[in-house]
Formats: structure tokens, sequence, C-alpha cells
């Protein structure tokens, strides 16, 4: 297999190569943003939503992103076609770029861009067949109008409490609360009830990041005839619940089959979440941006 290369502004280098300076703003303050793709079969599932959310996050916090949409579609697509993968996680990172030691970012004169493609598979594959355990953590969602949870941001410190919460639980992901105790998401994955057929997912503005899995699989849902809604709930909600799942572009869609001790359902993955993922793995397959179609050029 050819060597893994990464794209750092403007070229494509050898991972062992893909450095950053230490005056990076992004290094030194989290002031960034990023994003989390992935493609399936060489289609880029929903690029032009998670460059969106991208280009929201930069104009949110000023943070002038140096090329066109256009130019970033291509810059992803070339990423994969460098690395010839077909499926593969891709992490693409926008930070204010190298400045000095102050917080200052008009220190900071070009945003670095970087994009990172990789096979990933986010949990062991055995645990998408028996589903997970997960605990609520202590931790919560910051609040919307403290960082709002739209801004994808490379502040992740929140998130990463979360997981070192999991981990001292002995599991490997968690639910995070928000500052007034109803359920936002995961530590990086929205969350679904399905209680009587009905699918139940937080709002965006109980703290949830309006992930596009999420997104996707409510219109998935929606199609196939499921009373999928938003909606405000506690972990009350969960633990009753007949089925629980996460979604999340790394995650993708993973049962959960214990929360705080309490069995969900049967022990194990629900058909409703059975159903959902099966169509969610036929939907990505040939939905999507096509990395090797010929009418996006190599730039
Ligand atoms: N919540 C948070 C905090 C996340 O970081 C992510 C991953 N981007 C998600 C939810 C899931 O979003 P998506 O389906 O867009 O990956």
């Amino acid at each position: 297999m050819s060597e893994q290369v990464i794209y750092l502004n403007g070229e494509f280098v050898k991972k062992e190569d893909a450095k950053i300076s230490v005056y990076d703003h992004g290094f030194l303050y989290g002031d960034g943003v990023f994003e989390g793709i992935r493609s399936y079969n060489g289609n880029v599932f929903r690029l032009e939503e998670h460059l969106e959310r991208l280009y929201d996050s930069a104009k949110s916090v000023m943070l002038e992103i140096p090329h066109t949409f256009e130019e970033m579609t291509q810059i992803v697509v070339n990423t994969l076609r460098e690395n010839k993968f077909k499926d593969a996680y891709i992490r693409l990172i926008v930070s204010r770029g190298v400045g000095n030691l102050g917080l200052d970012p008009y220190s900071c004169s070009h945003p670095s861009v970087i994009v990172i493609a990789e096979p990933l598979s986010l949990f062991p594959k055995s645990m998408y067949e028996t589903g997970i355990e997960i605990v609520s953590v202590a931790t919560r969602r910051s609040r919307s109008d403290v960082l709002s949870p739209k801004v994808k941001s490379l502040n992740y410190m929140n998130n990463i409490l979360v997981k070192l919460e999991a981990h001292l639980a002995g599991v490997s992901e968690a639910l995070m609360l928000n500052d007034q105790g109803y359920v936002a998401e995961g530590s990086a994955d929205n969350i679904f009830i399905v209680r009587k057929n009905k699918l139940l997912t937080p709002p965006g503005y109980v703290g949830a990041l309006e992930g596009i899995t999420r997104n996707a699989i409510m219109d998935v849902a929606a199609e196939k005839g499921y009373d999928i809604q938003e909606g405000v709930f506690t972990r009350h909600d969960v633990y009753v619940a007949d089925e629980v799942f996460l979604t999340g572009t790394a995650a993708e869609v993973i049962a959960v089959v214990k929360v705080d001790g309490r069995v969900i359902g049967e022990g194990k993955p629900g058909p409703v979440t059975n159903d959902l993922l099966e169509s969610f793995r036929e939907l990505v397959q040939n939905d999507g941006v096509k990395v090797y179609s010929d009418h996006l050029n190599a730039v």
C-alpha cells in the first residue's frame, strides 16, 4: 500500500512530515474549527452539509477560510484520491494559524488548513452487533449561550471530560446532560430513544450538535414511516425506552443496551435500531460526492 499523505496548507505531505508550528493558535488556544466526514465506497457522505457547517462555524468565530466552498470540496476529494481511499474517515481542520503567544486572533495572518483521511472504526466491530453500555456523567454540556454547540470548534475539553468519565466508569461512551439536567448528547454523537415505535432526539437548543448523521437518520426514519420528532427528555425516559442508539460520523449508528446499570429493552440492539442501521448502510454506499468520477478535476 502506498504511504498515507496529509493535506497541509496547499501540499500533500507524508504523515510523519505533517507538522504545524507550536505558535499555531489551534494548538495554543483551540482556536479553530473542524469537521469529521466519511467516505463510503468512494462517495463522500453529505459533504455539502459538512462544509456548510464548517463555513457556518468559521463565520460565527470570524475565521476566514482561505478557500471557496468548491475548492474545499476539491481538497477533500483530492485527499482521498491521493491516498487511493474509498472508505475513510476524513478530518478537516481550519485553525486560526500561526500568531504570537497572546490570544489575540489578529496576530494570526493565515489560517492553517489540514485534511487527514484514514480508515476508522470508532468502536470494535463486535460492539456494533452487541450494542454498548453507557453511563451519564457529571460533566454538563456547555450552555448554548456560552459557546454554541452549533460551532464545531477545536475547543473540545467539555467532550474530553465526558470521555474521561466514561473510561473511569469502565465504559467507552457516556451521556451528557445539559445544565438543566435534560439529555443532550454523547461525547461526540447524538442520541435517539425509541418507545412504542416513536423516535425522539434532543433538539439543538438543549445542547445537541445538529449532527449530520442524526439528520440523515431522521430523514431515513421519516421516509420509512416512523414517527420521529425532536423533543426534550430526561434520563428517566432513556432508562424506560425500548431502544436507545447513538449516531455520529465517527460512531456511525450504534445501539446502546445499558444506561447507568439499567438494561434497555431486551439488552440487545432492537428492531428499529437494526432497521435504521440497515437503511443507513444502504444509503451511504451510493449517496454522496463521487470521489473517482471525472467531473471533479485534480487541482
Ligand atoms: N455531537 C458532537 C459533540 C460531535 O462532535 C459530533 C461529531 N461531529 C456529533 C454530535 C455527531 O455529528 P455528525 O453526525 O455530524 O458527525
